[in-house]
Order: C-alpha cells, then structure tokens, then sequence
C-alpha cells in the first residue's frame, strides 16, 4: 500500500454516470494517459477506495468512485477517506458528476442540470476532516468550475442543457416518497440525489473548489409520471460516455487563473478554546 499521496491539482469523483464504464480509458481520447491505478492510501478514517492518478494533457488528476462501497465503510468515512487524500493531493479541483431524479416538473429525462446551489436534508452534518475552519457557503458550488461543466455539457449533451438548479440532498439508499418530495418541491429544489453534501463541505474545509453536472435519469415520485425501471437503466449504462466526456472537456478548460472566491470562504474558527 503505497503512504504517499501523489500531488494532483485536479480530482474527479465518479458518480453513477460514469459507474458502468472503465473511466477515463474507455473514451479513448489521445491526450489521457494512466499513471497509476488501484491506488489504495491509509488515511486517519481508514483505508480509502481506490483511487486512479491520470494525465489530462499535462494536468494531473486524482478519481475514485463513489459508489459500490466496500462493507462496513461508512458513507461519512468514505467521504472523509476521499477527501483527506485530496488534501494530501494537494488538490484545488473537484468534479462530480451523478445520476439525479426531476423534482422540477420542467425537466425531462436524460436533461443536464448544472446546479448553482443546494439543500442540504441528509443527516450527515458533522462529517469533517477535523481541521477548525468556519465554513462559510456562500457560492457553494465554484461559479468557475460551474462555466467549465456547463461549456462543456453544451458541447456534449444531447439533451437539454440547464445552467442553474438546485440540488436537494438526501440520505438514500431508497428514493424519496411522494410526500418527500411536494416537501422539497416546496422548498425550492430542481433535482434530488445523494451526493453533493458532504463533499461540500470538505472541499470548501480543504480550500478547494467544487461543483458537479448531473443527469436526470428519472422523475422522483409524484412529478410528471411513474418512472420505469426500463429507462432508469437505459440512462444508467447509456450515458456515461457522455458524461465523461463533459468531465474531460470540463477539465481541459480549467485556466490557470481563477476567480472565484472559494479558498477565502473558510475562516479561521472563533469557537476555538484558548490555551
Ligand atoms: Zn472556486
């Protein structure tokens, strides 16, 4: 088991779109090379998923999947284990990506939503990686790496494309019932799924930018029809080149100078005891 994290600027973490394809090597694009795979790191939270190390051009990425965890890891030591090895990476760069439900009656199956924003109704609030930072959520999702995706889901997506949402997150494994749903509905959200929080918070915890593009692979309950399990499928293995390709494009169009305003939007916490 290798102790040393290998420096990577940039990450991606895969989600059920990318879950049925060998990621990156499947899209056989001419500038990706593999460095190292099954890369399985200690960390403080125990030993973390495995991870990939690639070369997008001349830039290094780290990418792990999220689903199809292993016994007995829980979702919150799977997320702390993830994201205490992008610190280590020194990683400034997250991708996600991930299968979600409509809860935005507007939206169609197979659409692209590229949230601006979320809420946050999973349990999981106190998953951290221990460091003493107010974290501060305002332009949660990075507004830059938010214009590579969404530059990038126009280039790629068949389907309509929508640069702005809001992404309610909820516990699963199980989807949400009807009543969930009105009550998230109510709330505001476009879509619903299970990722986006905590990742959050640990990427704005270790300084980094985050923000992800999501695929609607079917409506939650109650909004428009009964979804089929037929089309959930379908979408589940039918889309995933698409969405590696929006995650490459997204990554190849990250500049160097950034504008956003993530890496001052944790602070010092002021509830720390004095010595
Ligand atoms: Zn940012």
């Amino acid at each position: 088991m290798p102790n040393k994290v290998p420096q990577a600027l940039y990450a991606i973490i895969g989600g059920s779109s990318t879950f049925s394809i060998n990621f990156p090597e499947d899209l056989n694009e001419p500038d990706i090379k593999i460095i190292d795979d099954g890369l399985i790191f200690e960390t403080p939270f125990g030993d973390s998923p495995p991870f990939k190390l690639f070369k997008v051009g001349e830039k290094s990425v780290l990418t792990c999947k999220m689903h199809g965890w292993r016994r007995g890891v829980t979702r919150a030591d799977a997320s702390r284990q993830i994201f205490w090895v992008f610190r280590e990476a020194g990683t400034k760069s997250i991708l996600a990506e991930g299968g979600v439900g409509a809860v935005n009656h507007l939206l169609n199956l197979r659409d692209i939503v590229v949230p601006t924003d979320y809420i946050d109704n999973s349990m999981r609030k106190d998953v951290n990686l221990g460091s003493d930072y107010l974290l501060i959520m305002r332009k949660a999702i990075c507004p830059d790496l938010h214009n590579n995706l969404l530059e990038a889901a126009k280039k790629f997506a068949p389907a309509r494309v929508f640069e702005r949402g809001i992404y309610a997150v909820t516990d699963g494994r199980h989807f949400e019932s009807p009543a969930e749903v009105a009550v998230l509905k109510q709330w505001g959200a476009d879509i619903v799924g299970q990722s986006v929080c905590p990742e959050v918070y640990l990427a704005r915890e270790i300084g980094a930018c985050y923000a992800g593009a999501y695929l609607v692979v079917n409506y939650a309950e109650g909004i428009v029809e009964d979804w089929k399990y037929e089309d959930l499928s379908k979408i589940f293995y039918n889309g995933s080149e698409m969405v590696g390709k929006i995650l490459l494009g997204a990554l190849r169009s990250i500049g160097d100078m950034s504008t956003c305003e993530c890496a001052n939007l944790r602070k010092p916490t002021l509830l720390k005891e004095s010595d």
